[in-house]
């Protein structure tokens, strides 16, 4: 049975997993709608307002919580980062594929909120990789960069709740694999 729903896909994953270059190359490739978070971390260089992440203050992003304007909102490794409600709604009823790239608890907040949500988790093929992308990114101090792996081993646990984990290895193939996993979802059955 067709959806007329657009189908919400989640993909979260290890802080270096490469899940920003992987998405960038979806969209260029498929037609998805990609949700844009607000956030109050500080832009890394070369990010744009209204690109990556509406960059905010905590003030305002505290008043966008009140005025139930956020879907899901998460603190991770000291900052807020949310999903703005209006878009995701909008194109989820004209019938887009909407993804969203957020961390387990928001993940999860989605699941409660969307239970046909699709919940995504991408890894590198190991350990080490995932450390030496994010020393080779050179974004964050090693301070910081000790904290997301903490993080990440924290996420790990949660990781087999999610519907599908996928290894991005070769970053076309992985592409492919996600464009594959969230098409199959419009054949599922059990949907309006
Ligand atoms: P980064 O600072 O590396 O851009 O993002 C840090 C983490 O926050 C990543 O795991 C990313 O997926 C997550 N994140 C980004 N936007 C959102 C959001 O809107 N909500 C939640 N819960 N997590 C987000």
């Amino acid at each position: 049975m067709m959806s007329k729903q657009g189908i919400l896909t989640v993909v979260s994953g290890f802080s270096g997993a490469g899940k920003g270059t992987l998405m960038k190359a979806l969209l260029n490739r498929y037609d998805y709608g990609l949700s844009i978070s607000a956030t109050t971390r500080v832009p890394r260089v070369g990010e744009e307002d209204g690109l990556e992440y509406f960059f905010l203050t905590r003030e305002r992003f505290e008043s966008m919580i009140e005025q139930g304007e956020l879907i899901e909102w998460a603190e991770y490794v000291g900052n807020y980062y949310g999903t703005p409600k209006k878009y995701v709604e909008e194109q989820l009823a004209a019938g887009k594929d909407v993804i969203l790239e957020i961390e387990v608890q928001g993940a999860f907040h989605i699941r409660e909120q969307f239970p046909d949500a699709l919940l995504l988790f991408i890894t590198p093929p190991n350990a080490i990789e995932l450390r030496n992308r994010l020393v080779h990114r050179g974004t964050e101090s090693m301070d910081k960069i000790e904290k997301r792996l903490n993080r990440a081993s924290e996420e790990a646990v949660f990781m087999k709740q999610y519907d599908y984990i996928v290894v991005n290895d070769d970053l076309d193939e992985c592409v492919e694999h996600l464009n594959e996993i969230i098409k199959s979802e419009h054949s599922r059955t059990l949907r309006n």
